[in-house]
């Protein structure tokens, strides 16, 4: 089916969220926490656009709403600019340190503003990124806790969790850099605890925990020799990839 898109129209199939079709064509709609690997959050509201439906117009988070028949999509008009702003306001409230809000700042002209009262501090915009990426490995050491203004991610009752494998992804996946991960001496702090860190088999640089390489183990069936730090994996898969060209060469 075809959908409007900014005055221009775009193939569409059902059920296709808008964000994907707009990013398809090169459509530009912020956003803060939308991962490829981890779709359809719609919890920074960042991607909001206006909907067209016969004589319906709404905002709808772009992220998550399914294309389900031939509408009409503005994603920068004047209504949608002024809700944006006030949203990257409320979000550079929660993390006014965070090197990303300051950019967002800086795009919306709200530099230097203080129209609302830091929240929470800590740098956390509640995305929910991390929590849905822990989820996703299985692991569940970390959930949203309280409500309101208290609203946070923790461990349970704050408490070094027992599950967690010191992976580092939640921290990786947070756009605000809210999570912080504490690297020394052959040691891995992250959410109040501390993992000893193995060193690659092949460079001999630590880079994993203990927890996560069993973790790993058990998911792929490799033997710890065989787990290798990003930097080797890349050089081997690259000396694959060599060998390949070579072969295909000699032919
Ligand atoms: S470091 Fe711990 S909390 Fe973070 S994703 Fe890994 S297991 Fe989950």
């Amino acid at each position: 089916m075809k959908i409007t898109i900014d005055g221009q129209k775009y193939e569409a199939q059902y059920g296709e969220y808008i964000l994907d079709v707009a990013r398809r064509n090169n459509i530009f709609i912020p956003t803060l926490c939308h991962l490829e690997a981890l779709p359809g959050q719609g919890n920074c509201r960042l991607c909001i656009v206006e909907v067209l439906e016969g004589k319906r117009r709404r905002v709808v988070v772009s992220c998550s709403y399914p294309v389900k028949g031939e509408i009409e999509v503005l994603t920068n008009s004047e209504r949608i600019r002024k809700m944006r702003k006030n949203i990257v306001r409320l979000l550079a409230a929660a993390a006014p340190d965070s090197d990303f809000m300051k950019e967002l700042q800086k795009e919306y002209g709200l530099q230097g503003e203080e129209r609302f009262q830091v929240t929470r501090g800590e740098d956390c915009i509640l995305c929910g990124l991390c929590v849905r990426a822990c989820e996703e490995l299985g692991i569940y050491a970390i959930s949203t806790v309280n409500r309101g203004i208290t609203k946070k991610v923790s461990t349970p009752f704050t408490e070094p969790s027992e599950v967690c494998i010191g992976c580092g992804a939640c921290a990786y996946v947070c756009p605000t850099g809210s999570i912080k991960v504490k690297e020394e001496g052959g040691k891995r702090e992250i959410w109040g605890k501390t993992f000893a860190l193995l060193p690659c088999p092949s460079c001999g640089k630590y880079f994993i925990t203990r927890e996560e390489l069993e973790y790993v183990q058990a998911k792929t069936g490799l033997a710890p020799e065989k787990i290798l730090c990003e930097k080797c994996r890349q050089e081997q898969a690259g000396r694959k990839m060599g060998d390949v060209f070579k072969d295909i060469a000699m032919k």
